[in-house]
């Protein structure tokens, strides 16, 4: 994601600078002033806290764990975001992706800011034992910085409910009296999870592409044929009742994505392919998302990687190596993996007219440019991920009501949400002529700047 944080900057403030919206009561000078000041402020971190873990292995060997939290910015609210726990993870990147949260929560009318956090590990190689002492020490080393009011993480890439369970019981021994129940989201029911948070961000990134493509569609279908955009017509040519869909990816957002394609009762999709780190599975007929995911479930979240695997569970497909799944002749792309997967390099081959970013950051800025260029219709990281962060909300609150919601209740206030923000953009997108990213951008940008501004903060 080299740079990329600076990219996305410049090319939201370009976008909102074109348009008359960024705060109209300004003229001159004044306003050039506060568009500077607010260039500044989102292209760089409030805050990022750095640390390194120290801790004996089981096998009696001291390790050092780097780790990070950056808080990018609270001007919405408390900074929000997940801990990724992953042998990849590096500063820039995580700056990155504290920025993405807070154009998330921004977009979606979530009253927090945006934060991230990193501790460079590969968890794979790790006991369960060994997991819970990483995460009770990165409370340790982080429990000033972070709380319910303050900045409350949550699951990322390879780390789940188990962690965060952990990781409040530490925070509550050491912060005894807080309101610990939000220190942090995505905790297990048990623990005063909410209902629906594990399944949320799978089942948001499957509801965008539904919403546009089945119900939007359907109530604008002449609307949209007057727009003169070239994605109205990606849109229109592209409006059908059952759709060939790839997912990359299969773990907690992939395969909740594919099940959510798969079961859809308002379109008969078929998903002609999956893929996990080691292999892409493919059928032209489709594959049987739910026997796949109870192999998975049974085998440390791993797809059958043998014939002799997929017959034991009755599955019939072909295996392939894991990136042959982007290239297939298919009419939806739903990346839900790890950032940075389609480049330069591999854009050209991409043949999917509708690319959905389960995943944060999964394309390129120069990809990403490619795609608009060619009127593919991309759905971005921050309207279509946002499942999870909408519910962590709704966990919060419920955390601090006391008061838990029905997984009915969940779901609802979760489509409404992003309903909402689709409402708002859907119909500004179609009659311009910037890509749904922009139109993303252009909006969260927008919200910041008027709320920064009446903050007395860009002068
Ligand atoms: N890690 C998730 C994301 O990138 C969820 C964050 C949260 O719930 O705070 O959106």
């Amino acid at each position: 994601m080299e740079h990329q944080t600076n990219t996305i900057v410049q090319r939201s403030l370009d976008a909102l600078s074109e348009t008359s919206s960024f705060l109209p009561d300004l003229q001159g000078k004044e306003r050039e002033r506060a568009f500077t000041s607010l260039a500044a402020i989102l292209s760089t971190p409030n805050k990022v806290h750095k640390s390194y873990l120290r801790l004996p292995l089981e096998k009696g060997k001291v390790i050092r764990v780097p780790a990070l939290r950056v808080q990018h910015n609270d001007a919405l609210g408390p900074y929000k975001g997940g801990i990724r726990f992953h042998e990849t993870v590096n500063e820039e990147e995580v700056i990155n992706l504290a920025f993405l949260m807070t154009l998330k929560n921004a977009l979606h009318n979530i009253p927090f800011g945006g934060g991230k956090g990193g501790i460079v590990i590969n968890p794979r190689e790790y006991s369960p034992r060994e997991l819970n002492h990483i995460s009770r020490k990165y409370v340790q080393y982080f429990a000033d910085v972070i709380g319910p009011n303050k900045d409350i993480p949550a699951p990322d890439a390879g780390s789940s409910e188990r962690e965060m369970d952990w990781m409040m019981a530490e925070y509550k021994s050491i912060k005894p009296g807080e309101a610990y129940l939000g220190s942090f989201t995505g905790k297990s029911v048990d623990n005063g999870g909410s209902l629906g948070r594990r399944e949320a961000t799978g089942k948001g990134v499957y509801f965008v592409f539904r919403y546009m493509f089945h119900d939007f569609l359907k109530s604008h279908f002449s609307w949209l044929k007057e727009c003169n955009s070239i994605f109205a017509k990606t849109a229109l040519d592209n409006h059908n009742q059952s759709y060939r869909i790839a997912v990359q990816g299969f773990g907690n957002v992939g395969s909740i994505t594919a099940l959510e394609a798969y079961s859809c009762d308002h379109l008969e999709n078929k998903i002609i392919s999956v893929s996990d780190q080691h292999v892409a599975l493919v059928n032209e007929d489709g594959l049987d998302i739910p026997k796949l995911m109870k192999f998975t479930t049974a085998n440390q979240g791993d797809l059958p990687t043998s014939q002799a695997q997929l017959k034991e569970i009755g599955v019939n497909a072909t295996i392939e190596d894991r990136d042959h799944l982007l290239f297939l002749d298919v009419d939806v792309l739903m990346l839900a993996a790890l950032e940075d997967q389609i480049r330069v390099d591999n854009m050209e081959k991409i043949k999917a007219p509708i690319i959905v970013e389960g995943a944060n950051a999964p394309i390129t800025a120069d990809a990403d440019q490619f795609f608009s260029d060619n009127g593919a219709i991309v759905f971005p990281d921050i309207l279509a991920n946002a499942g999870g962060v909408i519910v962590s909300y709704l966990e919060w609150l419920q955390g601090r009501e006391t008061k838990f919601y029905s997984e009915e209740a969940v779901f609802t206030s979760l489509y409404d949400k992003m309903k909402k923000t689709m409402d708002t953009i859907l119909p500004q997108f179609f009659g311009d002529p910037f890509p749904l990213r922009q139109n993303c951008y252009i909006h969260s940008v927008k919200k910041l700047s008027t709320i920064l501004y009446k903050q007395g903060k860009l002068y």
